[in-house]
């Protein structure tokens, strides 16, 4: 791959259409470093066709001249995925789903929506709201993430324990390959055993094998009662307890089982304007559990009132309080959601995304906070996430006053021994953001032998010129 020349990025301006590019440095800015400022790139142009046929166009055009093209979506991935990295002698061009976001069909007797890349994911949630549907996938990025790149990422979120990933919502797909030929598997059935399932290549792939122009995803039955509560436990093995206490009497209707330490919600309440402590006494542990159900004759919140009763007086639960509206209900998700932009608003942080098996999660914080305490004196452990999906994301702030950069220094020191530790447990070093840029070495070391030969012989097959995102999840060769 070479540098593109003048008249290459013409052909490429007139293959997009008329007004579908960006190339003035201070609009290119925002979509050269992401949100937590640790990736910086570099592109000389930005493509946002509007149709498939535009994509396809480009691609082929780029696979031709051997152009490396970057996938964007709305850039809130926190792993570089998204981030071109251009240099005097190798051109990079990001090609963005944007203006790629017509909702194409909502099939509410099918429960089913159609709909492209660009669609922001906030968009779907309520067009789906409107047909008296769920689209169930949710994530503090909903605002800005588009499902091209919650597809591509096979984002997680905070309905997982219920729903499941990304990729168990995907019926069909529409993907560009990286020659320009276009995958049409766009279909809307729950049964369709025809040989491989290869949009499943796709989904998790972060725009390394291809472009998502649109997929069709199951919708839910809307939920007519939900209940949300915020409680206190004294540690972790006692989450563990009303975690599984929860799904056996509440059931399915349990939808979302949240936790945090108390430095994560110590850091919201002092940097998030507006924000307040739910209970009165501070919790070394605190959880975010939620019950939701269509049934109309149930009556969520007895059913929880009764659960928690019983946790409060076996002392699994020390405190806690049952949302009395929407706005509570809306105002304790917020602290959930606004953990992670108060840790950034604290200074340096030093992220894992870890996954275990959810009855490993607690001997993971322990030893896992063990060992950050002893290697960086000072340090805080803001410990977060999805307990129900055995998903910590085990953040590190630097110590008070030290020296940022010295701290972020010794990511990889710090992230291998973390790694370690969840893979002793049996879990995995990337839980739900991916590989992108900052992880690839880490996969080549967990996931080496058989499965790094065949991602790498997938990638050979369908872009053999190694135009899309290289360096992404696999090293560029
Ligand atoms: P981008 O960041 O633009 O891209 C992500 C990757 O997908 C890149 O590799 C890119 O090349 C590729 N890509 C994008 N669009 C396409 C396309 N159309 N075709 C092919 N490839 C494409 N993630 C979770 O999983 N769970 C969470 O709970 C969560 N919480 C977050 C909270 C905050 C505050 C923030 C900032 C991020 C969070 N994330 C979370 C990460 C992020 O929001 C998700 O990874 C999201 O799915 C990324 O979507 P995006 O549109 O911003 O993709
Ligand atoms: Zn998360």
């Amino acid at each position: 791959m070479t540098a593109v020349s003048s008249q290459q990025l013409a052909e490429l301006k007139a293959l997009a259409g008329p007004g579908a590019h960006v190339e003035d440095p201070a609009e290119l800015a925002a979509s050269l470093t992401e949100w937590r400022g640790l990736f910086r790139g570099a592109a000389p142009l930005l493509l946002m066709p509007d149709s498939t046929a535009a994509v396809s166009a480009i691609l082929a055009y780029c696979h031709q001249q051997r152009i490396a093209v970057v996938p964007q979506g709305g850039n809130t991935g926190l792993v570089g995925g998204a981030i071109p990295h251009s240099t005097a002698e190798r051109s990079e061009i990001l090609l963005s789903a944007r203006r790629l976001n017509r909702i194409r069909h909502l099939d509410a007797a099918n429960y089913s929506i159609t709909a492209e890349a660009g669609c922001v994911l906030a968009t779907l949630q309520a067009a789906a709201a409107d047909a008296g549907r769920l689209f169930p996938l949710s994530l503090a990025a909903e605002g800005s993430c588009q499902l091209g790149g919650n597809l591509s990422t096979n984002a997680g979120g905070t309905a997982v324990l219920r729903f499941g990933t990304t990729r168990e919502l995907v019926l069909g797909l529409e993907v560009v390959l990286p020659d320009g030929r276009v995958l049409d598997s766009l279909r809307s059935l729950r049964k369709d055993n025809t040989g491989y399932d290869l949009k499943q290549l796709f989904i998790g792939a972060e725009g390394t094998l291809g472009f998502i122009t649109a997929a069709s995803c199951k919708l839910f039955p809307q939920p007519r009662q939900t209940a949300t509560a915020w409680l206190a436990v004294p540690d972790v093995a006692a989450a563990l307890r009303l975690y599984s206490a929860a799904r056996d009497s509440l059931g399915d209707e349990l939808t979302a089982f949240e936790f945090a330490n108390r430095c994560s919600l110590a850091f919201v309440i002092k940097h998030i304007p507006g924000s307040r402590a739910p209970l009165a006494a501070d919790s070394p542990w605190q959880v975010l559990l939620e019950v939701s159900t269509a049934r109309e004759s149930a009556d969520t919140g007895a059913d929880l009132e009764r659960f928690l009763a019983d946790m409060l007086e076996q002392g699994t639960v020390t405190d806690g309080m049952v949302a009395a509206s929407g706005a509570q209900r809306d105002a304790l998700w917020r602290l959930r959601h606004s953990m992670s932009e108060a840790q950034k608003i604290e200074g340096a942080s030093i992220k894992h995304d870890i996954s275990v098996p959810v009855s490993k999660v607690g001997e993971f914080v322990v030893r896992a906070s063990a060992w950050a305490e002893a290697a960086v004196p000072g340090v805080r452990v803001v410990a977060f996430g999805h307990l129900g999906d055995g998903n910590v994301h085990f953040n590190l702030s630097q110590p008070v006053g030290a020296d940022r950069s010295a701290f972020l220094a010794r990511w990889d020191e710090i992230a291998a021994q973390i790694h370690q530790i969840a893979v002793d447990f049996g879990g995995s070093f990337s839980a739900e953001h991916g590989i992108g840029s900052l992880k690839v070495a880490e996969l080549e070391r967990w996931r080496g032998g058989t499965t790094l030969e065949l991602m790498r012989a997938i990638k050979a097959v369908l872009d053999p010129h190694g135009i899309m995102n290289p360096g992404k999840l696999l090293r560029a060769r």
